[in-house]
């Protein structure tokens, strides 16, 4: 753990809420909540608030969007309407990304 052994540049990293792998930030999307707005997609990653982040699998998404992992990570109930967001934004992925989810 030396942090000036090996890599030039510092990638920040995150772990995805629902399959628990971990990936540079940039390539998970960060959900926040914001109070007043509830659930947002944070497509900047820069937005105040209590936030948790998802991988780009499919899977993922889907299982945010009917499960409970992501509302206990936040400690904020999700509405059907917060379900919604969350379940289009999956479908509307890249379709690799799609097809990477299926053979997992
Ligand atoms: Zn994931």
């Amino acid at each position: 753990m030396s942090p000036s052994s090996g890599q030039r540049k510092h990638v920040p990293q995150r772990s995805c809420v629902i399959c628990r792998r971990v990936l540079p930030k940039r390539d998970l999307t960060r959900i926040v909540i914001s109070q007043g707005e509830g659930l947002i997609l944070d497509s900047s990653g820069k937005l105040a608030g209590r936030g948790a982040y998802l991988c780009e699998r499919l899977s993922c998404w889907e299982s945010a969007a009917h499960g409970d992992a992501l509302g206990k990570v936040l400690s904020y109930r999700l509405t059907d309407k917060d379900r919604q967001v969350i379940a289009s934004h999956g479908v509307e992925q890249r379709p690799h990304l799609i097809n990477d989810s299926i053979h997992d």
